[in-house]
């Protein structure tokens, strides 16, 4: 099994990626067995940015190939935040429902025509010392102000999925993965990983 490292604290997240990749000859660690290992500050203005600031600083630490990503929501009523900014929207520390708060009282009184949103997740590959893969995704939604549904995180109770009629929390996790900024993010980022390995002859598949 190749080691990859996901530069994330998050339980979850590592959970999910396990999933997504069940059957490629991945073994995937996170972050929380490293008990040494200070954080990076995630100073970029863009998902990219600090998708390679964080696959770079742990990959140096660790040695280990290591798999970071950066997501958000960008509204385009509000010039695109709260972007690199999401998840402290509402300032420090990080709380989603403050974050809501402010979100639907910026954008009180919009038609739904002027609440287009979009997640937007990038990820990034790092080994060597150099970040050697990228991939990113979106997912289109329209904001609206009454919370509905009680799966996912963040936003989601707020992110409608037009066609669907539903909000991202009110979707099965299977189909948010499904259909997610993150997870088009992850599946493009595996087919890389597997292709990078396999033209190295290290795919044991
Ligand atoms: P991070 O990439 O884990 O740092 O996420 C940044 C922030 O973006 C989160 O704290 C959420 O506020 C928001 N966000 C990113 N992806 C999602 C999603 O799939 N649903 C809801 N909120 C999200």
């Amino acid at each position: 099994m190749l080691p990859v490292l996901v530069a994330t604290r998050n339980p979850g997240k590592l959970r999910e990626i396990r999933e997504i990749a069940a059957g490629l000859p991945l073994a995937w660690r996170g972050l929380h067995e490293f008990s040494d290992l200070t954080d990076v500050e995630e100073t970029g203005s863009t998902f990219a940015e600090n998708a390679r600031l964080k696959a770079l600083h742990y990959e140096r630490r660790t040695g280990l190939p290591t798999l970071a990503d950066d997501s958000g929501l960008i509204v385009d009523a509000l010039n695109g935040a709260p972007g690199v900014h999401s998840a402290r929207f509402a300032g420090t520390p990080r709380d989603d429902a403050a974050n809501n708060r402010k979100l639907v009282a910026l954008l009180a009184s919009m038609p739904p025509a002027q609440r287009t949103a979009r997640f937007r997740c990038a990820m990034a590959f790092a080994r060597g010392g150099r970040v050697v893969l990228e991939s990113e995704g979106t997912f289109e939604g329209l904001i609206v102000d009454e919370p509905r549904g009680t799966n996912g995180f963040g936003y989601d109770p707020h992110f409608l999925v037009p066609g669907l009629g539903l909000t991202a929390a009110e979707l099965p996790p299977a189909d948010k993965n499904a259909r997610s900024h993150r997870g088009q993010a992850l599946r493009s980022m595996l087919r890389q990983v597997e292709a990078l390995y396999r033209s190295a002859g290290e795919w044991e598949a």
